[in-house]
């Protein structure tokens, strides 16, 4: 169903790129989009900033291998946590994409919204609409031009280099970045290189490669083809109230399809398409197209959503869009996902104690008749909070002697422990015997933990 038409392709016909001037026509799709970005933009620079419990919002800092989701600390023993959460956003883009299309690309993703919505809009506030913006660009160098480019690749570099701080702010923590922009460039030389590499990429993108993220790098669109059917709904051409196309003319009675082929449905596009010849990967449902298309029909008093979110299927047959199994499968798959992912987060503690029997180690006889077990233990403090962890057998009879004691767990932190557990030898009434420990702290226990004792025991 998706048609890539090379003519319509963002190049000129010697395989150059085509630079796109995009017309704005703000309608009803422009106005959510806008009210849409500045929720986005608050929450992408105030993120590394706000605290839940002391934590950030959100910090993927893989040089140390600390994950921060919504205030939680996830530690590499999270790591499948992290999987499951990565499973579960992927079907559900999937799950997006079959049921409308790209819709993620026009109002969603980053690029887009920086693109659109703040570097679009610092150029037409300096260099004036598309026609201005053109004839700037083709027009000979003057003082204007100049003035004008220099004031727009400024503020470009300066927001390009805003951004770059607050992406690095998601890796290494706000905390850091301060640290970096406060002190000695000597001392933090690689987090300045990287916020100056972050702002240069940045910079071109927004600057030069533009739509081209969209149309050619993005792997995501490319995925379309693959992942839209006939039922998916996505921005589409009514081709059969459309066509025949063409210019109202009154002295000509025969009648004609609804698009009077105006063209302005090109002209807004920032991908540079024309949405009549069908879907397109190109396409990033961005709805500028809707807006435009609407704005004709209102003028020459025709039915709007000529261009609206259509299936091909409602299109050719007029059917009403419909849940189709393929949706129920996905949708009971995200259920699963989210089920089990939530269950794991519930079920994680704030300090996480993994027990192993030292290996190739037996039991050994103590006095007293006391036969005992040497055991290895990693504890994980996983709060901000110091932690005074004690491991306690649930087991009267059981005793623990440490060989190296946990101590006092600064926050975030994780200890190597040794300790021997002892049972009297008149306890032991398997060759293996279950273990409960508990793990308390101030009398308060956060976790119990199973483990088993090994003992002398002959079943004749
Ligand atoms: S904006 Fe509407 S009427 Fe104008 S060319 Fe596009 S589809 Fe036709
Ligand atoms: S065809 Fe319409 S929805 Fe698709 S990218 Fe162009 S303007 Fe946006």
């Amino acid at each position: 169903m998706i048609a890539t038409d090379i003519t319509e392709q963002p190049q000129t016909s010697h395989g150059k790129r085509r630079w796109m001037y995009p017309v704005i026509r703000k309608g009803k799709f422009y106005h959510y989009r806008n009210w849409l970005s500045y929720v986005y933009l608050a929450l992408f620079f105030a993120g590394p900033f706000l605290r839940i419990n002391g934590q950030p919002l959100l910090l993927i800092n893989v040089m140390e291998r600390r994950f921060v989701l919504f205030g939680q600390v996830f530690w590499p023993q999270d790591f499948f946590l992290f999987v499951l959460a990565t499973l579960a956003f992927i079907v559900c883009i999937v799950f997006f994409t079959m049921a409308f299309g790209r819709v993620f690309c026009g109002w969603v993703c980053p690029q887009t919204i920086f693109m659109e919505m703040v570097f679009r809009k610092i150029e037409i506030w300096i260099e004036g609409d598309a026609k201005r913006r053109r004839k700037l660009d083709e027009g000979p160098v003057t003082r204007e031009k100049i003035l004008k480019k220099t004031l727009k690749h400024f503020i470009f570099v300066v927001l390009s280099f805003l951004i770059a701080n607050t992406f690095l702010a998601y890796i290494i923590g706000s905390d850091s970045l301060i640290k970096i922009m406060t002190e000695s460039v000597n001392q933090h030389w690689v987090g300045f290189i990287s916020i100056w590499v972050f702002t240069l990429a940045f910079y071109l993108v927004y600057s030069r490669v533009r739509e081209l993220v969209c149309t050619v790098i993005c792997p995501y669109g490319r995925l379309q083809g693959v992942l839209t059917d006939n039922q998916t709904l996505m921005v589409a051409y009514d081709y059969k109230r459309g066509e025949p196309r063409g210019k109202i003319d009154r002295k000509d009675p025969t009648h004609k399809g609804d698009c009077v082929d105006c063209g302005l449905c090109v002209d807004v596009c920032p991908t540079g398409i024309d949405i009549r010849n069908g879907a397109q990967l190109e396409c990033v449902n961005c709805t500028m197209c809707i807006d435009a298309c609407n704005q004709v029909m209102e003028k020459i008093h025709r039915d709007l959503n000529l261009i609206g979110f259509y299936s091909d299927e409602m299109i050719r047959e007029g059917v009403k869009p419909s849940f189709t199994s393929r949706m129920k499968a996905y949708s009971a798959i995200i259920a699963v996902l989210l089920g089990v992912l939530v269950y794991f987060v519930l079920q994680r503690k704030d300090v996480d104690v993994t027990v192993l029997r030292t290996a190739g180690m037996l039991y050994q006889q103590q006095p007293g008749n006391y036969i005992s077990n040497i055991y290895n233990a990693d504890i994980i403090n996983k709060t901000d909070k110091l932690q005074n962890i004690q491991l306690e057998p649930e087991d009267p009879n059981v005793k623990i002697k440490y060989i190296q004691p946990p101590g006092i767990l600064a926050k975030e932190s994780s200890t190597k422990i040794v300790f021997f557990l002892m049972l009297p030898v008149k306890k032991i009434h398997a060759a293996k015997t279950d273990i409960k420990l508990n793990v308390v702290e101030h009398d308060k226990v956060l976790n119990t933990i199973k483990t088993t004792f090994i003992g002398p025991y002959d079943e004749d």
